[in-house]
This record gives structure tokens, sequence and C-alpha cells, in this order.
């Protein structure tokens, strides 16, 4: 709860602080939409809140400041939708191909969901297909030991697919349930990891044709608008499933979240508050929101 404080700061507080001893009128609405649009909720969720709440004031259903309080926070709930959560589903192995920019914290997420799924009683495979940076390697290693999991790996270098598709065929072979692939975060140039990326999920398709089940984006809360553009380039080259949205402990830009599920319509699954191995929680709209409005 406490991880929201400074988002809460930046949407609700400053919001209540508008309204605290104004009548509502125009000039009120205007002094929230400007909150909402510089905390990072985006322009369409902030334009569906602003336009209903000056219809509920034309006709009379909101009448005060604590009335627009509630509002407010019953239709960002609504907005948010139910939540998603990354459910392992079907035939195993259940394979998760994370993807996302350097620094982001992908690496921490793919260990963390390990640790999960494993104190869950699930067998875990961690394929380290960030071949090009030998320290992504090394990186993974340590959260394979740590949460338990098994990993495989070739030599810093080769073919990121060819170790997807090892790991997948060993998970086969082993009766192993989930799957989690880390990838590169950069290339020499974008549409090189996009291609890279492809040629990914080609190949675990070779091995399980239903295969990734999810297309996990890893995306960084503190980066604001970046986060919602790197969704969409990801979404636009590969289609991604599932969203995991880290840092948002300490971070004033949480309402990203808004504007992602507004814009792009993909779930965030998965929240990262902090950088211990509990720190990653299913995503529950209706505690966010609690959090922010409590
Ligand atoms: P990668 O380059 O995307 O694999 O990023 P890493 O997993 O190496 O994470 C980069 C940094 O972000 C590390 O210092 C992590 O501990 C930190 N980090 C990851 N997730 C979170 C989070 O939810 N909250 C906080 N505060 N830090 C995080």
């Amino acid at each position: 709860k406490s991880s929201l404080t400074k988002t809460k700061k930046n949407i609700v507080e400053r919001v209540e602080s508008i309204l605290l001893g104004r009548s509502i009128d125009e000039s009120v609405i205007d002094d929230i939409e400007e909150v909402l649009i510089t905390s990072d909720v985006g322009t369409e969720a902030t334009n569906e809140i602003i336009t209903l709440l000056r219809e509920k004031i034309k006709v009379g259903e909101i009448k005060n400041s604590e009335d627009v309080r509630s509002y407010l926070k019953t239709e960002m709930a609504l907005l948010l939708g139910k939540p998603q959560p990354l459910i392992p589903f079907g035939e195993k192995p259940f394979v998760i191909l994370a993807v996302g920019v350097n620094g982001v914290g992908k690496t921490t997420t793919i260990g963390k969901l390990a640790s999960r799924f494993i104190s869950e009683g699930n067998s875990v495979i961690l394929a380290a297909a960030d071949t090009f940076r030998a320290a992504a390697i090394e990186q993974l290693e340590i959260w394979a030991k740590r949460s338990g999991a098994d990993i495989i790996k070739h030599q810093s270098g080769s073919d990121p697919a060819a170790v997807a598709f090892d790991a997948v065929e060993a998970a086969k072979a082993r009766g192993v349930d989930i799957v989690i692939i880390d990838t590169a975060g950069r290339l020499h140039t974008k549409s090189q990891l996009m291609d890279e990326l492809k040629k990914i999920n080609r190949v675990i398709k070779k091995s399980i044709p239903d295969a990734p089940q999810e297309i996990l984006l890893i995306v960084d809360a503190t980066t604001g608008q970046n986060a919602l553009r790197q969704a969409q380039i990801f979404n636009e080259a590969i289609g991604i499933t599932g969203i995991a949205l880290t840092k948002l402990d300490g971070t004033a830009k949480g309402g990203i979240i808004f504007a992602i599920k507004k814009e792009l319509g993909i779930p965030v699954r998965l929240i990262g508050v902090g950088e211990g191995v509990d720190d990653l929680k299913d995503f529950d709209p209706e505690d966010f929101v609690a959090a922010l409005f409590d």
C-alpha cells in the first residue's frame, strides 16, 4: 500500500487540494483534468473521466467535493477493469517469453516469478536467451540458484532462438511445468531486436505450436509515457499478451497504468513494488485504486 504513496500524492492529493473549499464549477473540472494529464493517466483515460464527470455535474448527480472524489474512485477502478493475473493453463510446459528493454527490471521480474511459481509447487526452467550480454546470463544464473529453478544457457554470443528451443525441449523431456525465457533488451538496432524476438517466437512453436502461451512485456513505471510507447512498439512487432509494470514503489508516475489499460487494452498482470523476491504482486485494480484513495 505504502508503495503507492508518491502516485497518491501526485494524483489524489492534488485533486483533493483543488476541491478544498471550492464549489464544483468548470474551473474545478479544468484543474482536475490538468492533474490527470500531468500525472501520466493519458489523454484518452482523462477524456473519458472528465467527460462523464461533466455530464454527472450537469444532471446534478455530482454536487460537491465528496461526490467528485467518490466518482473518481469508482470511475478509475472501472477503467482498470477486472484482475487478469498470470495463471499457467493448459498442457505443460507453460511457456512465458519475457521481453522488454534493458534496465526495466526484466531479469528481476523473471527471478521473482520463478521464485513464486516454485513456492507454489511448480518446476521451472529459465532460458538465458539474452546471449548478447555475458552479464545477463550470469545474472539469470544467480536468480536460478536463488529460486531453485533450472537454467538452460549456451555460450555468450550464441543463437538466442536455439537457447529458447532447447529450454522448451528440455521442459518437455523432464515434465517441467513452466519455462521462462529471458531475451535481449537491446541489440544494435530496434529492428534487429524485434527480428530476433520474432525468430525466438517462431522457433519455440516448432517445439510446441501453442507456445509461448504468454508474451510478457516488462516496463518501468518510472519512465511514464516511455513505458506506454515501449508497449506500443513491442505489441506491434510481436504481440504482447500481458504486462509487468515494475518500480511502482518510489515513483509518482503510477498513473501510467490507466493509460496502458485505456490506450492499449493489454492487461497489466503484475506489478513490481520493490527489489526483494516477494515484491512482485498480482495487479488488482480494486486494491490499486483503494491504495490511492483510502
Ligand atoms: P533488466 O536490465 O531489465 O534485466 O533489469 P534488472 O532486472 O537488472 O533490474 C534493474 C534494476 O531495477 C535492479 O537494480 C533491480 O533491483 C531494480 N528493480 C527491478 N524491479 C524493481 C521494482 O519493482 N522496484 C524497485 N524499486 N526496483 C526494481
